[in-house]
């Protein structure tokens, strides 16, 4: 019978920029065959198709070696984070890290980008995403709806401001929920968050 192979989406985790180490490379070498084709997204991860029978296998081996990986299709992608300049605790990576640990691969009804900016320069892109954080002085502000491609591309609104980390976990947990229970199937959250309104998802929580 035909192998199956699953999809993946692969990358280093969130650090000071996107980086993989050459061990890294070497494990995923081990599970591609030599003309595979390797997709590299704007959302720096590496798309690739693993044998199903070695999936658990695999990540077994992505995990000794800090490989991060995230399901591919209607799901919340990884966070997408701006390269932390001005250091960890500064720009708030344990912040970054503890919203992807928590968000990333939620089922949702189209495929959620989420960004995550250290400071206002806004290197992270925080507000043409679908969810973004923007950290500022000691708190953080949440954008959501925005949309980078498309004729209709825009920035996100404003959703809410100076949250303390927990209330923004909570709070992105929330919105999460309430677009799965109300968004139409494969509506991406832009054209939700459009549709549905902000008020609306605001008197939900
Ligand atoms: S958003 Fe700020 S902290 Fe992050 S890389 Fe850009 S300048 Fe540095």
């Amino acid at each position: 019978m035909k192998e199956k192979y699953i999809p993946i989406a692969v990358n280093g985790g969130i650090g000071f920029g996107s980086w993989l180490k050459p061990k890294q490379l070497m494990v995923l070498g081990e599970y591609l065959e030599d003309d595979q084709e390797v997709e590299l997204t704007t959302l720096q991860q590496l798309i690739i198709k693993i044998p199903e029978t070695q999936l658990e296998e695999a990540k077994q081996r992505f995990d000794e070696v800090g490989l991060h990986y995230y399901k591919v299709g209607n799901f919340v992608k990884s966070l997408r984070t701006c390269n932390f300049c001005k250091g960890e605790e500064e720009e708030g990576m344990p912040v970054a890290k503890e919203l992807n640990k928590r968000i990333a691969g939620q089922e949702v009804p189209f495929t959620l980008r989420p960004a995550y900016t250290g400071c206002p320069v806004g290197c992270g892109e925080s507000l043409v995403n679908d969810i973004g954080v923007m950290k500022k002085k000691d708190l953080y502000q949440l954008y959501i709806g925005g949309q980078a491609k498309g004729y209709n591309a825009h920035v996100g609104k404003l959703f809410a401001d100076d949250l303390e980390p927990e209330d923004l976990y909570s709070l992105v947990d929330r919105i999460l929920e309430i677009y799965r229970e109300k968004g139409r199937k494969r509506e991406k959250f832009s054209k939700f968050v459009n549709r549905y309104g902000m008020e609306k998802i605001k008197e939900e929580l």
